[in-house]
């Protein structure tokens, strides 16, 4: 990982290039700030920076033999210790049972969040632990000699996990060997030791901005504006999601939407109940966009009729809904059920509990079309 290949971050990016060179690297430092903000990428371009044998002002050069292994994560004095999950019954896991994985899904992916990781692992994030065994592991690989970088890294991953166990990383943290550098990475403050943030120089790492993103995705995943905008617009400046998102199949939202709303009209728990569960297990960030899709159709109907869409752009299944709906729906049903999707969407992006929150849609969406099937009626 180079530093050119993160779009953004460039406060950073000019901190740790100035430490390096400079020459006055802090040997543990705390990279702080939200999912997503790029940390772990930042990280692995410092790493490589620091070692490369032929360092620009401004980057490591990607060719050397350093570079080379860095960026495959083979480098012998590159070290990680990762949330993982128990492998063999009775035996703490450790990092290097997945040493594998890890390259594996770095080098397909680069961009990825410690949930997918620990998914990709046979794992959920609630699961993913870093072990007392993992610490003596990492006490280990420092006392090492450097065998052939000017630095031994070693890069935390979720420095809120490591619990009290952590505290047998003191001594090793506050007088590291020679030429050490320890990278903990963290979303949340309150969750990491005392002792260990007092031993370490924080550096605060903010989300991306939304032109980072929408250059990230037009520049390196081929999508185009449009899209790239409204993803980030979704992703609120974690750019990590905002990949995944662009990396996902093409979702058929459409079709799940028609389901969806005709569960509402005719009031029918079952059907809805199965499009919950399918948005449930598919997380959050399809449950963001299905929200989004849902507004967008129904704010498109609203200001524009069904009439003047494009037929391109919708089914024919879509069309006949939105007859449908203009036709029974005033404005201000309209207003109530796009108030309504919103609020949720605001909900979700704060993690409330997807099915409560999908089955809180149904029977409010429900409810409105009740009144004005009532209205007809009058
Ligand atoms: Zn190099």
């Amino acid at each position: 990982m180079q530093y050119k290949d993160i779009n953004g971050q460039e406060s950073v990016k000019q901190k740790l290039i100035q430490s390096v060179n400079e020459d006055r690297i802090s040997h543990a430092q705390l990279f702080l700030g939200p999912e997503g903000n790029g940390a772990l990428q930042l990280a692995l371009a410092f790493a490589q920076h620091l070692n490369c044998e032929n360092p620009t002002e401004n980057d490591s050069c990607g060719v050397c033999n350093q570079c080379n292994k860095i960026s495959k994560l083979i480098h012998p004095d590159l070290h990680f210790c990762l949330p993982v999950i128990g492998k063999k019954p009775n035996t703490p896991p450790v990092t290097d049972d997945y040493i594998q994985e890890w390259r594996q899904i770095y080098n397909e992916q680069q961009w990825f969040s410690q949930n997918h990781w620990l998914s990709f692992i046979g794992g959920e994030k609630k699961n993913g632990n870093i072990t007392a065994r993992e610490c003596n592991e990492v006490i280990r690989k420092l006392n090492f000699k450097n065998f052939e970088g000017k630095y031994k890294v070693m890069i935390v991953w979720g420095a809120e996990l490591l619990s009290k166990e952590g505290n047998k990383l003191l001594k090793i943290i506050e007088e590291p060997p020679a030429n050490t550098l320890f990278i903990l990475i963290a979303n949340d403050l309150e969750r990491i030791l005392m002792t260990i943030q007092s031993r370490t120089q924080t550096l605060k790492i903010p989300r991306f901005t939304d032109e980072n993103i929408v250059a990230f995705l037009t520049d390196k995943e081929g999508c185009d504006e449009g899209r790239a905008r409204q993803l980030a617009g979704l992703a609120e400046g974690n750019l990590v999601e905002a990949i995944q998102m662009t990396r996902e199949e093409e979702n058929n939202f459409s079709e799940l939407m028609l389901q969806w709303f005709e569960a509402c009209f005719k009031k029918e728990v079952g059907p809805a109940n199965k499009v919950i569960s399918s948005l449930h297990e598919s997380g959050r960030s399809i449950q963001k966009q299905f929200i989004y899709y849902i507004l967008q159709y129904l704010r498109e109907i609203m200001v524009y009729g069904y009439s003047e869409r494009s037929l391109n752009r919708v089914s024919e299944r879509e069309l006949k809904l939105a007859a449908y709906m203009q036709k029974r729906c005033g404005w201000e049903d309209f207003e109530q059920l796009i108030a309504l999707y919103e609020k949720g969407y605001y909900y979700i992006t704060r993690n409330a509990h997807a099915k409560i929150q999908f089955f809180n849609f149904f029977i409010q969406s429900s409810n409105i079309f009740k009144q004005i099937k009532k209205k007809q009626v009058s």
